[in-house]
């Protein structure tokens, strides 16, 4: 099989903090570049034309404003671009040009793609994975389903289905990097650590996370393996506990 063209450069990714703790992931390979879930256009134009890319691909993973706001002036930047999203939210997303479902695959700077539907958090919630390839790693973008050390609020769907997401979700190998959409990271924890005090891995995490967060550093990526080992929502057991854990968090002022 020949080598993409595109992919003689490597693939590399950037956060883009942006609104008071959204993150908008940015990827690029040579002169092209896509991004997840641009919450606003400005400061994604202004790093993009920076470095003198293309957009060619926009990725969204629900219709919430702080995920799509800035699409629409990307578009105008960029009229080419690709706007992948959810098939099943085309009124909450009307600006999509390729409606996805679950299972869908596609290819996006010499990577392949699998879509997955995660709902939970919005009913139409998807999630885009990139096996590993060709010597660079898996990547797993999950927006509001599955943060580090937590997971989204259920507005639009049961604890059970999410329960499901975040186990579909943190099925992939250990080593993915999981890019979530928020810095929720610290907050998560010191709920998670007063609801299993005697967490060791827990505790461990939270105490590197604090040290990053004081020193102004981002807690994402996170990994597979530091979600299944930490995150507990993820180790719930059904749909039940996930319920209950929710509600505590809900409830959490600490
Ligand atoms: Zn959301
Ligand atoms: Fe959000």
């Amino acid at each position: 099989m020949q080598p993409n063209p595109e992919s003689a450069a490597a693939l590399e990714l950037a956060l883009l903090p942006v609104l008071q703790d959204n993150y908008v992931v940015l990827l690029r390979r040579g002169g092209l570049a896509a991004v997840v879930d641009p919450a606003v256009a400005e400061p994604v134009i202004a790093w993009l034309e920076q470095r003198k890319l293309t957009l060619v691909a926009v990725l969204q993973t629900h219709h919430h404003s702080d995920h799509i706001g800035g699409t629409p002036a990307l578009l105008r930047r960029w009229p080419a671009a690709e706007v992948v999203a959810s098939g099943a939210d085309r009124e909450r997303i009307p600006f999509q040009t390729k409606g996805v479902a679950d299972g869908d695959r596609f290819s996006l700077l010499g990577r392949q793609v699998e879509v997955l539907e995660v709902p939970g958090h919005t009913r139409s919630h998807i999630a885009f994975h990139l096996p590993a390839d060709l010597g660079e790693g898996a990547e797993l973008f999950c927006g509001d389903t599955l943060f580090a050390g937590g997971c989204g609020r259920l507005f639009e769907g049961t604890a059970a289905q999410m329960h499901q997401s975040l186990q579909r979700l943190t099925a992939f190998a250990p080593t993915t990097r999981v890019w979530c959409a928020h810095e929720y990271t610290e907050s998560n924890l010191r709920w998670a650590a007063s609801e299993a005090p005697q967490d060791a891995a827990i505790a461990a995490r939270l105490a590197v996370v604090r040290q990053q967060r004081a020193r102004g550093e981002v807690t994402i990526p996170s990994t597979v393996a530091l979600e299944r080992a930490t995150n507990l929502f993820v180790r719930s057991a059904d749909g039940a506990e996930l319920a209950r854990l929710r509600e505590s968090k809900n409830s959490y002022r600490g």
